[in-house]
C-alpha cells in the first residue's frame, strides 16, 4: 500500500460507526475516490472535522486493490463551502454539482479540467451569483469533458448548419440538433425554442467561465422563460446520460 497525496471535494459522507465516516470524494489527481476515514466523527485527530459536505481538502490517503475503500489517513480543510446566508438556492446548487460528479465519474479516472471546473463552479456559488447560469455552465463543462456534450449548431446527422429560427428539433439519443431532413425516423425528439438553443451553444462555448462572465451584468442574463426551458431541456439530456433523474434536479432554480 502506498501513500498518496490529493486535492479534493467531498461528495459524500456516510456514518460508518460511532467515530468513523466512509467518505466519497472526488479528487484532482486520482479521480472519485470512497474512502474510510476512521476517527473523522471526532473533533479531533486527523480530519479535525474537514470532511463536511461539498469542503474542498488536502487529503492523505493509503491506496487499496480496485474494489477495496481507500484508507484516508488525513485531511486538511483548505475551504468549506459556505453560500451566501439562506441562500438555500445556491446550496441545493451546490449539492446538485456534488450529485452530478459522483454519478457521472467512475472510481480512479482523473479529470483534473472537471475538477477545476467544480471548484470554480462552487466558489462562485458560495457568492452571490446567478445560480441558474453558474450551473447550466458546469453541466455543459462537464459534458463537454467526459465527452456528452450535444451539437448545438450543425445537424448531429449530417454536419450541415441548423438554423436557430423558430423552434429546433433536439435529439437526446442522437445527441444534437437535428435538420429537418434528417429529423424524421429519430426517436426522443423534442421541439426547442431557438433562444434556448442559442444559449446552450453560448454556454458552451469554451473560455466562458471566467469570472468576470460569471458575474455577468443582469442585462447580459437570459430572461427567466428562456432560463426555465433550458433548464427542463438540459435537465431531461443529463438524466438521459445519467439514465435516471438526478435527485436534487428538482430543487434546482430556474431563476
Ligand atoms: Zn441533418
Amino acid at each position: 500500500m502506498s501513500s498518496e497525496k490529493a486535492t479534493a471535494i467531498v461528495l459524500r459522507v456516510v456514518e460508518f460507526s460511532e467515530t468513523s465516516s466512509v467518505v466519497t470524494l472526488f479528487s484532482r489527481e486520482f479521480g472519485k475516490l470512497r474512502g474510510l476515514a476512521k476517527g473523522a466523527r471526532r473533533l479531533k485527530g486527523p480530519f479535525e472535522s474537514a470532511l463536511d459536505l461539498l469542503a474542498l481538502c488536502r487529503i492523505v490517503f493509503l491506496r487499496k486493490s480496485s474494489d477495496a475503500l481507500e484508507l484516508l489517513t488525513e485531511a486538511k480543510l483548505e475551504r468549506r463551502f459556505r453560500p451566501a446566508k439562506g441562500d438555500l438556492a445556491a446550496l441545493y446548487a451546490a449539492y446538485y454539482i456534488a450529485e452530478l460528479l459522483d454519478e457521472l465519474t467512475l472510481d480512479h479516472d482523473p479529470h483534473p479540467d472537471l475538477f477545476d471546473a467544480a471548484e470554480h463552479a462552487l466558489a462562485t456559488l458560495a457568492e452571490p451569483a446567478p445560480v441558474a447560469v453558474v450551473v447550466l455552465r458546469f453541466e455543459l463543462t462537464a459534458l463537454k469533458l467526459l465527452g456528452h456534450l450535444p451539437q448545438w449548431n450543425q445537424c448531429v446527422e449530417c454536419g450541415r448548419p441548423v438554423p436557430t429560427v423558430g423552434r429546433v428539433a433536439f435529439g437526446q439519443l442522437a445527441g444534437g440538433v437535428l435538420c429537418a431532413n434528417c429529423r424524421p425516423g429519430q426517436k426522443q425528439v423534442v421541439a426547442v425554442s431557438a433562444a434556448v438553443v442559442q444559449l446552450l451553444a453560448r454556454l458552451s462555448e469554451p473560455g466562458d467561465g471566467t469570472p468576470s462572465q460569471q458575474h455577468s451584468s443582469k442585462d447580459e442574463l437570459p430572461d427567466s422563460r428562456t432560463l426555465g426551458e433550458t433548464r427542463a431541456v438540459l435537465g431531461r439530456y443529463i438524466s438521459h446520460v445519467l439514465g435516471h433523474v438526478p435527485k436534487m434536479h428538482r430543487y434546482l432554480a430556474g431563476r
